[in-house]
């Protein structure tokens, strides 16, 4: 018997494949973006005695109510922005599935859906899967977003644009002028936004992250997500939520409660009271990760790497112009098994490609693993 695939096109994601050779061939992981180091011991600790208190049945369908609370205080304190903790939050297993969801309560088959190349990867499959279809942009050769372009691209059938800042893979991070031209995109049609801010924290030198949530005429029409697994270092707890007004958080929760339904209780409950217990953590994690790229980048100066440091995220892109020009893909698999250092190529989140030689380094590790990294590198 053969299926015909829904998503033909689709197989195993990049970070699970560099992973796994990562792995095989005993690389150091430079390659899918999670930390090699533990998440606070107070926060690990919670989610023990939330486990021993019995917290461990279903939660309510939207999240527990201090993990909500605390969300919409956390966006009220940073972004200036009053939302409703009942209606206009919810708590998901990760931002994937956020995004999924946000896709599927907007997106009806025929639809556009504008997406910025390069594009994270569960954007598409997630579009094509309501039956809407992608409309790629290329970003400019600084990872910026071309508005002009962004604008031309608009049809009568534009539904939704997905934005992600600060941005996977590139690490750029937007300003004001992003957010001029997104209102100028929006006033073209009748278009919703799926903002991913999963690296709000996440962001260098001195800048602001420009969330949606901070531009009530732009969140009035947005799902604003981000994950719980970037800012405490805990990515495979996958917890993240949605921020939209209510008419929107309406439909998202009607897709979100066949897709997962809740998110698992005990983690809730200690997010929620390790967020209240220390709100500092969320706020100095700029500084944190500042301090590794700055590490990485100064380790990386004698390379033959050509490279401006990265703005926000905890990815940082190297130009290996200068050492060889194979293709990013053939050449991160070889670096993992003869150099043992495992990157992500990044020509695999274009539609088309354009002519370069970047790949994608995550600088959430110990020091001493970027320091025995950056001395293979130095080499190559
Ligand atoms: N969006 C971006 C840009 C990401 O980098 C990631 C994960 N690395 C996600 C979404 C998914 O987040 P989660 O693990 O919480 O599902
Ligand atoms: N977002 C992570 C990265 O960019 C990977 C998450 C995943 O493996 N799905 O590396």
């Amino acid at each position: 018997m053969t299926i015909q695939s829904k998503l033909p096109t689709v197989g195993t994601t990049i970070f699970t494949i560099m992973s796994k050779l990562a792995a095989d061939e005993g690389a150091i992981n430079l390659s899918q973006g999670y930390p090699d180091f533990n998440g606070p011991p107070r926060l690990l600790e919670l989610v023990t005695e939330s486990m021993h208190a019995g917290l461990n049945q279903y939660p309510p369908m939207t999240g527990i109510e201090p993990l909500r609370e605390g969300i919409a205080g956390k966006v009220a304190e940073l972004y200036g922005t009053v939302v409703d903790p009942v209606d206009e939050v919810t708590v998901t297993s990760g931002a994937t599935e956020a995004l999924f969801c946000a896709v599927h309560a907007i997106v009806r088959p025929g639809d556009e859906v504008i997406v910025f190349d390069p594009c994270y990867d569960s954007y598409e499959p997630a579009v094509t899967l309501a039956g809407g279809h992608c409309v790629h942009v290329p970003m400019t050769s600084d990872f910026a977003i071309d508005w002009q372009r962004a604008r031309e691209a608009v049809t009568s059938k534009t539904r939704l644009v997905m934005v992600n800042s600060p941005h996977n893979p590139s690490g750029s991070v937007w300003t004001r002028d992003d957010i001029d031209g997104l209102r100028s995109l929006l006033a073209l049609g009748d278009i919703y936004v799926v903002a991913d801010e999963v690296y709000e924290h996440i962001v260098f030198d001195g800048r602001a992250h420009e969330s949606l949530t901070r531009y009530p005429e732009i969140w009035a029409k947005s799902f604003v997500v981000s994950s719980f697994g970037k800012t405490y270092h805990v990515t495979g707890w996958k917890v993240g939520y949605a921020v939209a007004p209510r008419e929107l958080t309406r439909e998202f929760r009607k897709v979100h409660q066949f897709v997962t339904f809740t998110t698992p209780t005990p983690l809730q409950h200690a997010l929620a009271r390790f967020l209240d217990e220390y709100p500092d953590h969320h706020r100095e994690l700029g500084a944190f990760y500042q301090a590794k790229r700055d590490l990485f980048v100064d380790l990386l100066r004698p390379s033959r790497f050509a490279f401006s440091p990265s703005a926000g995220t905890f990815f940082q892109l190297l130009d290996f112009s200068a050492i060889t020009n194979e293709e990013d893909e053939a050449l991160a698999r070889r670096w993992t098994k003869e150099a043992k250092v495992a990157s992500i190529p990044i020509s695999l989140f274009y539609v088309e490609p354009p002519k370069q030689n970047i790949l994608r380094f995550c600088f959430a590790k110990d020091d001493a693993t970027l320091r025995q990294a950056a001395e293979v590198l130095c080499q190559l």
